[in-house]
C-alpha cells in the first residue's frame, strides 16, 4: 500500500489542507481501475469505517500477489468539512465559507477535459480545488464509489440508469436494501463522473458497461460499528473481487429488493412545525394511508396534533432524526411502486 497526500492551501493565511489518498497496485493492467472515497460530506463516517477494514482486506490480498486492479482510496475525503465546528457541532455538509453543499457543483465536463480540473488551481478557491483534485482521481478510473449515508436510514445506493442492471452485482455485493435509480441530472460527484463519461463524443452515450460511478448510502449517520463496518468491507471487496479487481472466490445472490427511479420516492414533509412522534420506523412495508407520525404542533392544546399519513404503499427507507421540525421539513422517503403526484425537480432529492 502506498501512502501519499494531497496538499493545497486553504482560502486564508497559515491555513494548509491536506487529504491522505492510498493506493494498491494491480497486476493486471487491463484490469477496471478502481476509485473508493468516503466521508465528502464529512461527517457521514459509516464509509469511513469500511474503508478501514477493506484496506486491511486489500493488504492481505497485495501481500499474495491478488490484486490485479489498482485502487485508489480517500478514507476521508473532506478535511475542510471536517474542520467546521459550529458552536461545538460538525457542519460537514456545507461550507460555511461558500455555502455550497460539499456533494453538489462538481464541474460537468467531458472526461477528455479531465486534465483541465488541475490546470490553474489557484484560480479556485480551497473547496473547489479539493472537488476538482478528487474528480480528477476518480476520472482516471472505472468503478467509482463514493461512500455516504443518510440520517436513520436503510442501506441504498443512488445508481444512474446508465449502469443499471449491471450495477446489481455491488447492491448484492453490500446487501443493499433498496436502489434508487437516478436520472444523472444533478451536479453530485458521482453524477459528475457519469456526466463526463456520457459526453465522451459529441454523441451522449446512454448506457456505460464496465463502468460505475455511485453514491452508496450505507444506514445511518450513526451506524458506526466495528461488525457493521467489517461486514460492509467484506461487501465490497467481494465486489471488486467480482469485477476482476482481485483475484478471490466470490459467491454472490442476486439482488432481490427494490429498485425504483426517484419519481416514485415520497418525499414526506412536515405540514407544519412542531415535536414529531414517529409511529413507524425505517425498513417497515406500509400501506396506502398508514400513520407514519403526528406532529405536535400546539403542545398541551386540544386539537394540538395533525397527522402524517402515507400518500401509498411502499417502503420506508429513511427517517429524520430530528424530533423538533420545521414546516416542510424532510421526515422520510419512502420507495413505491408508483410515481409520487408531488412535483420534483430533476436531480438530487435533497439539498
Ligand atoms: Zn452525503
Amino acid at each position: 500500500m502506498d501512502t501519499s497526500e494531497i496538499i493545497f492551501s486553504g482560502d486564508t493565511a497559515g491555513i494548509e489542507w491536506r487529504l491522505p489518498v492510498l493506493r494498491f497496485k494491480g497486476s493486471d493492467p487491463k484490469a477496471p481501475k478502481i476509485y473508493i472515497q468516503a466521508a465528502l460530506h464529512a461527517n457521514e463516517l459509516p464509509g469511513t469505517a469500511l474503508v478501514h477494514f477493506l484496506c486491511e482486506m486489500l493488504r492481505e490480498a497485495d501481500a499474495a500477489g491478488r490484486i490485479r486492479s489498482d485502487i485508489t482510496i480517500v478514507p476521508h475525503a473532506n478535511p475542510i468539512g471536517a474542520s467546521q465546528s459550529h458552536f461545538g457541532e460538525l457542519q460537514g455538509r456545507f461550507d460555511l465559507g461558500t455555502r455550497t453543499n460539499f456533494n453538489r457543483d462538481f464541474p460537468l465536463i467531458s472526461v477528455g477535459d479531465r486534465d483541465t480540473l488541475t490546470e490553474d488551481l489557484d484560480r479556485h478557491g480551497a473547496v473547489d480545488r479539493l472537488k476538482r483534485q478528487l474528480m480528477h482521481m476518480a476520472l482516471g478510473c472505472d468503478l467509482v464509489i463514493d461512500l455516504h449515508c443518510d440520517d436513520e436510514s436503510l442501506q441504498y445506493a443512488y445508481i444512474d440508469d446508465a449502469f443499471w442492471p449491471e450495477a446489481a452485482d455491488l447492491a448484492a455485493a453490500l446487501d443493499m436494501e433498496a436502489v434508487l435509480l437516478s436520472d444523472g441530472e444533478s451536479s453530485a460527484f458521482e453524477e459528475a463522473v457519469g456526466y463526463a463519461w456520457k459526453h465522451e463524443t459529441s454523441e451522449k452515450k446512454t448506457q456505460l458497461p464496465g463502468k460505475l460511478s455511485v453514491t452508496v448510502e450505507l444506514r445511518g449517520m450513526r451506524d458506526v460499528y466495528p461488525e457493521m463496518a467489517r461486514k460492509d468491507a467484506e461487501g465490497l471487496f467481494t465486489f471488486l473481487a467480482g469485477r476482476g479487481g482481485i483475484n478471490a472466490p466470490v459467491a454472490l445472490a442476486p439482488f432481490t429488493g427494490p429498485a425504483v427511479p426517484l419519481d416514485n420516492i415520497e418525499m414526506i414533509r412536515a405540514p407544519q412545525a412542531g415535536t414529531v412522534l414517529f409511529h413507524r420506523n425505517i425498513g417497515e412495508q406500509i400501506e396506502e394511508g398508514a400513520l407514519l407520525a403526528t406532529i405536535i404542533t400546539r403542545p398541551g392544546q386540544p386539537d394540538g396534533t395533525i397527522e402524517v399519513r402515507a400518500p401509498q404503499a411502499g417502503l420506508i427507507v429513511t427517517r429524520t432524526s430530528a424530533r423538533l421540525v420545521r414546516r416542510r421539513a424532510d421526515l422520510m422517503k419512502i420507495a413505491c411502486g408508483s410515481a409520487s403526484k408531488a412535483a420534483r425537480k430533476p436531480g438530487a432529492l435533497e439539498n
